[in-house]
């Protein structure tokens, strides 16, 4: 049997059965309907935030929260993320500036930043990557100093909590995705997380074409709506998402002592005073000390029907749309750079078994040998 580097956390099919019953009596399938609407409420309370729009991916929400911001000019980013951080910021026609990552937990150096800063700049989009907070005392403090926005990807920081308080509430607005790969899942969707309720109307607004009521367009939205299916399915994930966070914890678990004292092999260690949700777990390879390449590595895995990810590789500065990009050049991105030549990221999931983790750890320990 193979092993993927994620599978989906799927609740029994039968409870599932009522919400679409409802579905089908009610004939609403979108736009604002019942589930969408207990979902955003019991989505705020779960998440401890004052408000959330759900769209229908993360892609979108990015884009839209660009346009809700009305974001123009430079945005200062990471190249260690996922294409979409990037791509929402071309779609908005806006310059990428590319900054460096820190080398403990890979999120955007705040030390950094401010040399990026140009009379250009009007916003800061890093991202939570891993799951693992971003510097973001220190983001808020150069953001409020340049007057600049700041829009967080966090996409992978569902139920990231520092000091008890969730990450989602820093910054003037957070993405998270709800998509099929990630801790919590809509099979595909996605939300924006806003302080003050007229924030949430204008995005709402976004959403929906930009309609205001019947017959007023305010501006030229789009349509990213989430519908009553994935927004019953949430409902429906949301009693399970706790269990499927302590499943992932174990592996995680089972993974560190494992892997601990493998010449070569390094992880990420996991941040103090902070709840994470386990979205990933990383590893890196040196091959200098360990005697293969991370590559090797990903192919031998590939042999054993074990399907690992290079997540972040390539960098999104070395993707043809951004490779020309001054801030693009490997000069300014040392660490990202290295980290993203190393990186590997070992298969976890709720149901991930523990025979499978000490099969993945012992290929690790005895590969070669
Ligand atoms: C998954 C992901 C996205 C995109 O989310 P979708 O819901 O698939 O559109 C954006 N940024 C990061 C960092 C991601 O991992």
């Amino acid at each position: 049997m193979s092993i993927n580097v994620t599978s989906p956390f799927m609740p029994p099919l039968e409870e599932f059965q009522p919400y679409l019953e409802e579905i089908w009596k009610s004939k609403w399938l979108t736009n604002n309907g019942k589930f969408h609407l207990q979902l955003e409420e019991e989505l705020c309370r779960y998440l401890g935030v004052r408000n959330i729009c759900l769209f229908s991916n993360a892609t979108l929400a990015l884009i839209t929260a660009l346009q809700a911001l009305k974001i123009s000019g430079e945005v200062i980013t990471t190249p260690f993320s996922f294409v979409a951080t990037t791509h929402a910021l071309w779609w908005n026609g806006i310059k990428p500036v590319f900054v460096d990552i820190e080398p403990r937990f890979l999120n955007i150096n705040p030390k950094k930043i401010e040399s990026a800063i140009t009379s250009k700049t009007t916003a800061i989009m890093p991202v939570h990557v891993y799951g693992n907070p971003c510097y973001v005392d220190e983001i808020s403090k150069i953001a409020d100093n340049y007057g600049l926005k700041v829009i967080y990807d966090a996409a992978h920081a569902f139920g990231t909590k520092i000091n008890s308080k969730t990450v989602l509430n820093f910054g003037d607005l957070s993405v998270i995705s709800f998509h099929a790969t990630k801790v919590y899942n809509t099979f595909e969707g996605g939300a924006i997380v806003c302080h003050d309720d007229k924030m949430k109307l204008r995005i709402d607004r976004l959403k929906n074409f930009g309609f205001a009521n019947e017959t007023t367009v305010v501006a030229p939205g789009i349509n990213a709506k989430m519908n009553e299916v994935q927004a019953a399915f949430g409902l429906l994930q949301l009693k399970y998402v706790d269990d499927a966070i302590a499943a992932r914890q174990n592996v995680d678990t089972w993974y560190r002592e494992q892997l601990s004292g493998i010449q070569g092999i390094s992880l990420i260690e996991l941040p103090e005073n902070t709840t994470v949700p386990y979205s990933y777990f990383p590893i890196l390879i040196d091959e200098k000390l360990y005697g293969h390449t991370r590559d090797s590595v990903y192919e031998f895995f590939h042999t054993k029907d074990i399907f690992t990810r290079r997540y972040f590789y390539p960098l999104i500065s070395d993707f043809p749309t951004y490779s020309e990009l001054p801030s693009s050049n490997k000069v300014n991105l040392p660490v990202a750079s290295h980290v993203a030549s190393q990186v590997l990221c070992l298969p976890i999931y709720p149901d991930l078994k523990k025979e499978d983790v000490l099969t993945i750890a012992s290929h690790l320990r005895n590969y070669g040998k």
